[in-house]
């Protein structure tokens, strides 16, 4: 069983699917091989993998309809027409495919600043916790008819890896139309040869990616993979680049397919690396025993354990967990800046609302936000 697909190892999934798996020549969806996947994410659902789709293909889609030139990548305004065009049938297709195996769809579209803005990361991360919590299959796109160049991800390779991140995934498979990471291309190198496992993505991997995409439809090519794989590793996170080229790719891969996988660090070493390198630490909250107790139990840090605040933090900065001997004993991103945490701090809570006047989050620190120390 490949990694990616153990259930007990990796109980969320991300799986991104590529425009040009998504979308024929002619700019129509493959929709028998697609009906092929959706059957693959229900048999992993039914098995209590939880599983979160990463869609390109709007692009490709509207480009057709509007008969645009160079498959709607001639110029920006081009691209975000056809994303606006595409992706309303893109998620009708999703929609469609998986209510047939009794699954519902949510569409989320975000932009590479989403992500990055620790607030809207927070919120993007609660929205896709909530979806999977209630059995639901998000299918992610980027937002590509309102983010500019720079905002833009560009490629949805490095977004996948994100979403796991976002989602507090285990897991990303890369369904692409190449069958991994090859020592040298193997379009032109007959001597290639496919790398099963990659530990530490070092020059020479980066080097053997090369660039471009061998569809052209896409955006991607072996170098986004790999940096969706730098990505992925610096969160802890498993990745897979394997063909999709094959009716039931999830199946196949399940059963021993080929592809390249990316072993994260696995231990919340990567995780604490990625918290403590991205920001400093704006504050901190002392809590009770209690609240360490369960925290050492891996529980969220709920507003009722928390007896002061220090510092002024903005919602989504990193502050520590101090225990009553004065220790930090874990550190994670605020859930509310430094103002409302004080109105908040020991409060049960179902009195939230009333004392900030607002629907707030139910976690000081999400559990998915914090490492322990
Ligand atoms: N977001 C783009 C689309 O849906 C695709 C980006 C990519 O090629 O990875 O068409």
């Amino acid at each position: 069983m490949v990694p990616a697909l153990d259930r007990d190892a990796v109980p969320r999934l991300v799986v991104k699917v590529g425009s040009a798996l998504l979308v024929d020549a002619d700019g129509n969806v493959r929709r028998a091989w697609l009906e092929t996947l959706v059957a693959d994410i229900a048999d992993r659902v039914a098995l209590g993998q939880q599983i979160a789709i990463v869609s390109s293909g709007a692009i490709a889609l509207g480009a057709r309809r509007l008969k645009l030139p160079k498959g709607g990548r001639a110029s920006l305004e081009d691209a975000q027409a056809a994303a606006a065009t595409g992706q309303i049938a893109l998620s009708q297709c999703w929609a469609e495919l998986l209510a047939a195996h009794g699954l519902t769809a949510a569409q989320m579209l975000v932009t590479l600043d989403d992500l990055e803005d620790r607030r809207r990361y927070l919120n993007a991360s609660a929205t896709l916790h909530r979806l999977i919590g209630l059995g639901v299959v998000p299918v992610i796109n980027e937002n590509d008819s309102v983010a500019t160049a720079e905002i833009r991800f560009g490629d949805n390779d490095r977004l996948a890896a994100r979403i796991a991140q976002a989602a507090g995934a285990q897991g990303v498979v890369l369904l692409s139309d190449v069958d991994g990471l090859f020592t040298s291309d193997p379009a032109r190198d007959p001597k290639a040869q496919r790398i099963d496992r990659v530990g530490r993505i070092d020059a020479a991997i980066i080097a053997m990616a090369g660039g471009g995409t061998s569809s052209g439809m896409g955006s991607g090519g072996m170098a986004s993979k790999i940096e969706a794989a730098q990505i992925a590793a610096s969160a802890g996170v498993d990745l897979v680049i394997v063909s999709g080229l094959h009716d039931h790719p999830l199946a196949r891969l399940a059963q021993g397919g080929c592809g390249t996988l990316f072993v994260a660090d696995g231990s919340t070493r990567a995780k604490k690396a990625w918290l403590a390198g991205r920001l400093t630490v704006k504050g901190s909250v002392h809590v009770d025993a209690g609240a360490v107790k369960a925290l050492k139990g891996g529980a969220s840090l709920l507003p009722a354990g928390a007896k002061s605040i220090e510092g002024k933090f903005a919602r989504g900065d990193v502050i520590s967990i101090i225990g009553p001997d004065g220790v930090a004993i874990a550190r994670g991103l605020s859930e509310y800046d430094s103002a409302d945490a004080e109105r908040i701090a020991g409060k049960r809570s179902d009195a939230l609302a009333a004392v900030l006047g607002y629907s707030p989050r139910a976690a000081l620190i999400h559990r998915d936000h914090m490492v322990m120390l």
